[in-house]
């Protein structure tokens, strides 16, 4: 199963995707946890990409299609994946689905967590990331046991510089003007699948997995 998920950013897709990865025991692959390991690492492509993501920018769809295009080629995404974060604007869609063409398949379902921006914004400003292994959190809706230690390997949390108030901003008239045409992209091949973000999280899952019976 080949699956793409949309949605603004903090709509929770990512959460979302990690659950569909585990119980369908296909890849997660996110485009933005590449990006911050490559930034983490301190490799070219981090140095390149941290200045747009920094920005609230989407980073220039050369630096990310042939990375996404090379990851899905490779052995353990051949019964399907769970692309979180791309594609972000109609040239990578295009481009994912002609190399994928190449080797005459297809993705299966676009899934599109919606969620209202008033509440995206709501949720971003109480977003924490542990510093160490990306793992996310939010102070409300998914606390750490601890306060400010990572769960899962007991570092600091920290609120990302892209999920600061001005930069979620900015990121979602980005998503609005290149991303949310995606929509009409998907749904005119058939595939778009729409869940209500705003539910908790494990009733949009449920809502997911009966869309993918
Ligand atoms: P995410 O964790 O998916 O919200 O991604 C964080 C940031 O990484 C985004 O705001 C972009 O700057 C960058 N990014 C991630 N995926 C893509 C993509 N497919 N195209 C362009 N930029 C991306």
């Amino acid at each position: 199963m080949k699956i793409i998920m949309l949605g603004a950013p903090g709509a929770g897709k990512g959460t979302q995707a990690k659950m569909i990865s585990d119980k369908y025991n296909i890849p997660h692959i996110s485009t933005g946890d590449i990006f911050r390991a490559n930034i983490k690492e301190g490799t070219e492509l981090g140095k390149k990409a941290k200045t747009y993501m920094d920005a609230g920018a989407l980073v220039p769809d050369e630096l990310v299609v042939d990375l996404v295009v090379d990851r899905v080629a490779k052995d353990d995404c051949a019964n399907g994946y769970v692309l979180d974060g791309f594609p972000r604007t109609i040239p990578q869609a295009k481009a994912l689905d002609e190399a994928l063409a190449k080797n005459g398949v297809k993705i299966d379902f676009a899934i599109d967590v919606e969620v209202p921006d008033e509440n995206i914004i709501n949720r971003m400003s109480g977003r924490r990331a542990c510093v160490e292994c990306g793992a996310t959190y939010h102070i409300k809706y998914a606390p750490t046991k601890v306060e400010n230690v990572c769960d899962r390997c007991g570092n600091e949390l920290i609120l990302r510089d892209d999920d600061k108030p001005e930069t979620v901003k900015k990121r979602l008239d980005v998503y609005h003007e290149q991303t949310q045409p995606l929509i009409d992209y998907y749904n005119e091949a058939g595939i778009l699948a729409e869940v209500d973000g705003t539910k908790d999280m494990m009733d949009v899952f449920g809502d997911i997995t009966e869309l993918l019976k």
